[in-house]
């Protein structure tokens, strides 16, 4: 657990209540002087119109934001206005910040100036997220935002796989915003360490990932913890039935927010597909290492047997490079993120269940070295790179044994690339025979055998178990 201690600097008693979106007109005076012009890009708006205060104003440009993002100019009004909010915006389009900022202003208005800092905080704001680098990630933003605020807002953040005990012992004196995983949010709750009973505003971030890591009971629990009365956010990347029926039970009146992935805002992810026997695959991301001088590549596995193997090999082959996975320690995969971006790994080989909410800002090259189980996967993996406005490049890796299950990824993504052959690297195995169940579709997720393809291989099967009859 991570608890931001404050420093001790005076409060403004002008700040409004509960902002609107007109409270810009009550904004602190002392801030005003080092707010910064706002810049009005993209959008065309300004923090400052969508009713932030000038001190987040300046919190905002200190973090490098320089203008909203779209989901930020469609939710912070409305989050100031209290409303309760339903938003279907991927990783990557500055969700985050679009309920950060807002609720931030909306504890300022009942938070303590820095010098009278309470000796037991209350919870207000509780955000659930289903992954320990989500929480980190979120936690990481909420502290950036308060850092230059007048007064003291604490952070406490709880996440499964690392001792209970630290973070038990931090809460003691309370957090005005927790960021948890469910699981060990019920245990703390559990031990009497955090007492949910006042919070004001709940935020589900990554909604969809929440339900499908089997988070579902616990959210139960945990609304259960909760005031009735509240205001519900809800972040989702995808807006399937579980996220639809949980929204319907959650949220009253909400306002819908849509963020399409339209052109403009789709980032710029420059893709390729490789042709390479698999045996060669190894060879070949280390040719394109070097070739291409590449400095940071995020590199997809299918296991975390291969996670190791891989990152041995091209290790010992001189490049830099480190496994993350599930199985690892929560504080190794923590180094290894903070040393990767501080260049000290040139490669990361990882899986999909690891690098879920992975943010790199600056990731200029994925590389699929196994392919992934689903469009959604691949999805999901490319859109490591080019965020934040940056652009990125992903390359897949094609084999013999893998093309028909490319060309699915394909179909469901929309795209059609044309399949590489590098010099040094022309393929020479061949695609392996189909049978019943290998239909091409390389068990892509969604795609599952027919009933007559079950038939099929049962009858294969009964007929493989047979004994032979006895030789007339
Ligand atoms: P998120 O969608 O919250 O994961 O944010 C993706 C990335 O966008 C993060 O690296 C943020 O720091 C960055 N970001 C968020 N809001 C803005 C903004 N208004 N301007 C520029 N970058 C932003």
């Amino acid at each position: 657990m991570n608890i931001d201690h404050s420093d001790n600097t005076p409060l403004d008693a002008a700040q409004p209540a509960l902002a609107s979106t007109q409270a810009v007109a009550l904004t602190p005076v002392l801030a005003e002087a080092s707010t910064p012009e706002p810049v009005q890009e993209q959008t065309g708006l300004s923090f400052a119109q969508l009713g932030l205060n000038t001190e987040l104003q300046s919190s905002a440009a200190q973090a490098g934001f320089t203008a909203p993002t779209p989901v930020q100019v469609e939710a912070i009004g409305h989050v100031l206005n209290g409303r309760d909010v339903l938003a279907t915006a991927q990783t990557g389009s500055g969700k985050t910040a679009a309920y950060v900022l807002p609720v931030l202003q909306l504890l300022m208005a009942t938070a303590t100036s820095r010098d009278e800092a309470p000796k037991k905080r209350i919870t207000q704001v509780l955000v659930l997220v289903p992954t320990r680098e989500l929480a980190t990630q979120v936690s990481d933003v909420l502290r950036d935002l308060a850092r230059p605020l007048t007064q003291s807002i604490k952070v406490g953040t709880v996440f499964g796989g690392v001792s209970i005990n630290p973070q038990m012992m931090s809460l003691r004196s309370g957090a005005d915003v927790v960021v948890a995983t469910p699981g060990r949010l019920l245990d703390i709750v559990d031990h009497n360490a955090l007492n949910l009973g006042q919070v004001q505003h709940l935020v589900l971030d990554e909604a969809d990932r929440l339900l499908d890591l089997g988070f579902a009971e616990e959210l139960h629990r945990i609304l259960a913890l909760l005031p009735a009365k509240r205001q519900n956010l809800l972040f989702s990347a995808t807006f399937e039935p579980a996220v639809q029926t949980l929204a319907e039970a959650l949220l009253h009146n909400p306002e819908r927010i849509t963020i399409a992935q339209t052109q403009e805002h789709t980032p710029d992810i420059a893709q390729r597909a490789i042709s390479v026997d698999e045996k060669s695959r190894t060879a070949l991301l280390r040719h394109l290492i070097k070739t291409h001088a590449w400095k940071r590549v995020l590199v997809f596995v299918a296991t975390r047997y291969a996670c190791e193997h891989v990152a041995n090999k091209l290790y010992k082959a001189g490049v830099f490079a480190t496994a993350f996975h599930g199985e690892m320690s929560q504080g190794a995969r923590q180094d290894v993120l903070a040393e990767f971006k501080e260049d000290r790994w040139e490669v990361v080989v990882t899986t999909d269940l690891a690098a879920r909410g992975i943010d790199i800002a600056q990731l200029p090259v994925v590389v699929n070295y196994d392919l992934p189980r689903s469009a959604t996967d691949y999805t999901h993996r490319i859109g490591r790179t080019g965020r934040a406005g940056a652009s990125g490049e992903a390359v897949s890796f094609v084999t013999a044994a893998t093309l028909a299950h490319w060309q699915l990824i394909q179909k469901r993504q929309k795209i059609q690339l044309p399949v590489e052959v590098l010099e040094g690297f022309e393929p020479t195995e061949v695609p392996p025979p189909m049978s019943p169940l290998n239909d091409g579709t390389g068990g892509i997720k969604g795609k599952r055998p027919s009933k007559k393809d079950k038939l099929r291989a049962a009858a294969a099967a009964t007929k493989a178990e047979r004994p032979e009859p006895p030789s007339e």
